[in-house]
């Protein structure tokens, strides 16, 4: 997906402030934070939304959903933090690279 910026922030084609970073997946801060600490989890395969998953993907989404409290947790949020994932236009997804947003305040 050359005209993704997700796919080039985890190709390094673009900067990004990165917090996490393993073979499946790449976490960064937000451009645009909605709360004191605002993260992006992506998987570094170009999945488009929720809506496109499929069975051959569940061990990816897996994989995320385990690492986001222990990067929360190491981003200051160990006390708790919020997850969303927007998916279509309807749910307010801008950019069509699925990302969890993991956002909360540090205590
Ligand atoms: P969504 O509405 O769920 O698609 O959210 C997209 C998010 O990506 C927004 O919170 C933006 O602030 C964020 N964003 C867009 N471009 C960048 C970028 N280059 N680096 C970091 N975050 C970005
Ligand atoms: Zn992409």
């Amino acid at each position: 997906m050359t005209d993704c910026i997700f796919c080039k922030i985890a190709d390094k084609q673009i900067p990004a402030d990165i917090v996490y970073e393993d073979n499946d997946m790449l976490c960064f801060k937000d451009i645009n934070p909605a709360a004191p600490v605002h993260l992006l989890l992506i998987p570094k395969q170009h999945l488009v939304s929720l809506a496109e998953v499929g069975p051959e993907h569940e061990a990816l989404l897996g994989k995320m959903m385990v690492k986001v409290p222990e990067i929360a947790e190491a981003n200051g949020l160990g006390y708790g933090f919020k997850t969303h994932i927007n998916t279509g236009k309807g749910g307010g997804q801008e950019v069509f690279h699925l990302h969890i947003h993991i956002m909360g305040r540090p205590v």
